[in-house]
């Protein structure tokens, strides 16, 4: 699903953020990205999506040739990718219907098969009665159902998500997390970053951890491994 080979990347100002990094995950893993701050996850996150083009090494996701790819292409990486963030990002004046709908307008999709896939990836997420409510009418943990039920709404090969429990308190967070082992006993491959130390030495996943660029742990079933 994705493989890294002496991934290098060197950001305009001369920060090295990544150095020489080595990483194969398969299909179906859920693994998490640990480290300190700086130490470069979200450069790891951000060049599986081409968000951030690495400077030297061999990069695949899904097959896909990331860093040789043409830039007409990189639509269909990200279209291969459900992408979450800290933040959830879901547009302020679409309904939570609508915020999921136009993640398949983009594939054009036909509107029967679209209604039938929102319906379903909100009743994945426990939200099919908010379906009216607009994003500011929502909780934030609500917020963060809507947009991983647009993340995988096309059936994505891979979930990647920076911090998705970033800004939530324990209970939600757990119940973020409840969807995401879901969609992962579906089949679904999920890379996270993560600093929540109880979710990842409860959950005893894969686990990499970076410092400084580098990676220095890479546990098959692992725990968070820092203090916090
Ligand atoms: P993390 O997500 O683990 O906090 P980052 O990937 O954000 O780490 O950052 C890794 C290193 O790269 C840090 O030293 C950071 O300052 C640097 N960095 C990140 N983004 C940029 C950027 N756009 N330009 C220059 N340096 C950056
Ligand atoms: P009700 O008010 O009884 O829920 P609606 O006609 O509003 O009936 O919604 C019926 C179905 O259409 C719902 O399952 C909903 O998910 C879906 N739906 C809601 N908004 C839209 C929209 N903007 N475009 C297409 N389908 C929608």
């Amino acid at each position: 699903m994705i493989h890294m080979k002496d991934v290098m990347k060197v950001y305009e100002n001369g920060a090295v953020a990544l150095n020489n990094v080595n990483v194969d995950i398969r299909k179906g893993e859920f693994v998490f990205l640990v480290g300190p701050s700086g130490a470069g996850k979200s450069t790891f996150i951000k060049m599986l999506f081409r968000e951030v083009l690495p400077t030297s090494g061999i990069l695949t996701v899904n097959g896909r040739d990331v860093i040789r790819m043409a830039n007409r292409d990189v639509p269909y990486l990200r279209r291969s990718l459900g992408v979450i963030f800290q933040d959830y990002r879901l547009l302020p004046d679409k309904t939570v219907y609508e915020n999921i709908a136009f993640a398949m307008q983009v594939i054009e999709a036909p509107r029967r098969m679209m209604q039938r896939s929102v319906n379903s990836v909100l009743d994945i997420v426990g939200l099919r009665d908010k379906y009216k409510c607009f994003p500011n009418q929502l909780s934030g943990g609500e917020q963060q159902r809507v947009a991983i039920a647009r993340a995988i709404v096309n059936n994505p090969a891979i979930v990647i998500a920076d911090e998705p429990t970033g800004n939530l308190d324990p209970d939600t967070s757990w119940g973020i997390m409840d969807i995401f082992q879901r969609i992962n006993a579906a089949g679904t491959t999920i890379v996270m970053a993560t600093h929540d130390k109880t979710i990842v030495d409860a959950m005893q996943r894969r686990v990499i951890a970076i410092e400084d660029g580098t990676i220095v742990r890479d546990e098959a079933q692992g725990g968070y491994g820092y203090e916090n």
